[in-house]
């Protein structure tokens, strides 16, 4: 197996991000689904919804637990957002797959994921949207909706070439139903596993993050420090990539720029805020500025 390469602005100026033209309106820079949120954990999707729209992605819809639908329209006033049915633990209810596999054909990514805590709920809400989703959007799964992935192959093969995941260490161990040493010993070679037994784009997060594509190509991203562990920061990068592929990147090139982006956003906060102690909100306030420069 070849060496990863590594992630740099070199690389990414040689694939570009969709040139969006003046005069174009909002639908060409895509619109994002964001699926998540929990009564114990309402602003993951918060956090993918706002790291979305500082990506760039034109339009901002988010789907989450009723409790929880009017606080997050008032704390993000730029998103549409739908309040769900929700399970005794504050999940989203398995019962509303119906209604969100009918709104992927309205959007052109969904980010389904954080936040999300009910994990027997999550699970079958998840493989039913993948089964009867409409449209055909791209998705990145992360955090809860990872964890029954491999019963889900089926339904992934539906969504084939449009696929990212983005486990950290533990979720990829969950996921794969591995031990987390052997994930912790060769984070690259599992990584490249869970990206062909799933036929998707992996992220494998943490100091050093990996990106491998379907077909065994390997990416690796240093930058970015230990401030960046930190809660809610995974819930941006998911939110980042997400909109990176509403806007008309491929899975690969949104991944290589999400990771970058994140990890350049969470150096120039440790410069300018201290090392440790930046939030995960601040994250994609950076986003546009290193956007802007990398174009
Ligand atoms: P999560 O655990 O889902 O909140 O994701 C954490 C994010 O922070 C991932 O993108 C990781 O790659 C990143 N991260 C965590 N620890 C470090 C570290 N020591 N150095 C750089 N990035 C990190
Ligand atoms: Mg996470």
């Amino acid at each position: 197996m070849s060496a990863p390469i590594p992630v740099t602005p070199e690389l990414l100026r040689e694939l570009p991000l969709p040139n969006h033209r003046e005069g174009e309106d909002k639908n060409s820079r895509g619109r994002v689904l964001v699926i998540g949120g929990s009564r114990e954990v309402p602003g993951a999707a918060l956090l993918a919804g706002m790291a979305a729209l500082r990506a760039g992605a034109g339009k901002l819809q988010i789907a989450a637990p009723a409790s929880l639908a009017a606080h997050l329209a008032i704390a993000m006033p730029e998103a549409r957002v739908t309040g769900l049915d929700e399970t005794a633990e504050g999940g989203l209810a398995p019962e509303e797959a119906a209604r969100l596999a009918g709104r992927c054909a309205g959007c052109d990514v969904v980010v389904l994921g954080p936040g999300m805590m009910d994990p027997p709920a999550t699970a079958q809400l998840t493989r039913r949207v993948l089964e009867e989703a409409e449209g055909s959007p791209g998705f990145v799964l992360d955090a809860g909706a990872l964890a029954e992935l491999m019963d889900c192959r089926a339904a992934l093969r539906r969504h084939a070439g449009r696929l990212v995941l983005t486990p950290h260490a533990g979720e990829m161990a969950r996921m794969l139903g591995l031990p987390a040493e052997q994930v912790a010993a060769d984070p690259l070679g599992v990584a490249r596993q869970a990206a062909a037994a799933l036929g998707a784009v992996v992220v494998m997060k943490g100091g050093r993050s990996f990106v491998v594509s379907p077909q065994g190509e390997a990416w690796s991203c240093d930058r970015g420090n230990i401030g960046l562990a930190t809660s809610g920061s995974g819930d941006t990068l998911a939110g980042i990539i997400g909109a990176l592929v509403s806007r008309g990147a491929p899975p690969v090139t949104a991944t290589l720029w999400g990771v970058f982006l994140h990890a350049e956003a969470g150096d120039r906060l440790a410069r300018r805020i201290g090392p440790l102690g930046y939030l995960a909100r601040e994250i994609p306030g950076e986003v546009p500025a290193i956007m802007g420069e990398l174009a």
